[in-house]
């Protein structure tokens, strides 16, 4: 079977439930992109997608991406791929948007990830302390964390049995050999729900907002094998640098300059060893619980490794 023939067979099974379309139909307008029009075949299926999508009346979240595929929820880091999940409902939580009809979080023996269930999909509703076959879940990505959404195509099927939810909390022992931008006294946006960073007094969602100050690090913490991106929330960044937000505050008023607290944390912890414990989201570690260990500290030496991986 020749490429585009796949390509268009792909397509034309996505819509076939929704459209009266032929495969021959599809193929056509796969051909006229990639021969006439010179596309890359990747580019002309998106584009010929696009096209039926519109026709259809759909969003993309309403057609399948093929074939899915039994995943573990740890397994889940790309976003956009099409799976299938045995999952038990650990907590629902209040949806804030009314195109959703459920929101909450799944875990399986591997770990945790949150899932949203589209209202317009009409799935039935899944109680929480359920185990469910879902079958067709497309995963998303949203500043590192990922999630899966439960869309028209997904089948839901109760299993009759409990499942085990595996710990996902990751152990660190190693220097921490970078603090990143963003780090220190930073202001968050107050509306409900958003709490994004405020970059210059300005949310990505809603504007120019009066920030809240907040305290935050992001951190690179090498364990000899791997860098690991960590994350300490105010709590956590107090507990390591003993400064209290209200200090923080102080400080930066004093200097006229926020990036004073990140300069003196910096200072205070970039090239200690440390032991981090907390869940993982993503590529993140969310430090809960941290230990100041001894040990061998040389900074420059341990940043030269660190960027040389
Ligand atoms: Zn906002």
């Amino acid at each position: 079977m020749s490429d585009v023939r796949q390509h268009a067979d792909d397509i034309h099974e996505q819509f076939s439930d929704h459209i009266d379309v032929s495969v021959e139909d599809v193929e056509e307008r796969l051909t006229t992109l990639v021969d006439e029009y010179k596309v890359p075949i990747d580019e002309a299926r998106r584009s010929v997608t696009n096209h039926y999508l519109e026709e259809a009346g759909l969003e993309r979240e309403d057609i399948s991406g093929g074939d899915s595929e039994a995943a573990n929820i740890e397994d889940v880091d790309e976003p956009e791929e099409w799976i299938d999940l045995t999952a038990k409902v650990i907590e629902l939580w209040d949806p804030r948007s009314d195109s959703v009809a459920q929101v909450g979080l799944l875990g399986d023996p591997t770990g945790t990830i949150k899932f949203t269930k589209w209202a317009k999909s009409e799935l039935p509703a899944l109680e929480e302390g359920g185990v469910y076959e879902l079958r067709n879940v497309v995963t998303d990505e949203y500043q590192g964390r990922y999630s899966v959404k439960l869309n028209s195509t997904t089948v839901i099927e109760e299993l009759d049995e409990d499942l085990e939810v595996g710990n996902d909390t990751s152990e660190i022992e190693g220097a921490l050999v970078d603090m990143q931008s963003g780090s220190g006294l930073i202001k968050r946006c107050p509306e409900d729900d958003c709490t994004r960073v405020l970059q210059n007094g300005r949310c990505n969602e809603h504007g120019e907002v009066e920030g809240e100050f907040d305290l935050r690090i992001k951190a690179v913490v090498d364990d000899g094998i791997d860098a690991h991106e960590v994350i300490f929330d105010k709590d956590a960044t107090e507990e390591l640098t003993g400064l209290s937000l209200e200090e923080a505050k102080e400080m930066a008023m004093d200097a006229l300059d926020t990036t004073i607290v990140a300069d003196e944390i910096s200072e205070d912890i970039v090239g200690t060893y440390y032991r981090i414990e907390g869940p993982t989201f993503g590529r993140y570690v969310l430090a809960d619980d941290v230990e100041e260990l001894g040990g061998p500290a040389d900074p420059e030496e341990l940043l030269i490794k660190a960027r040389s991986m």
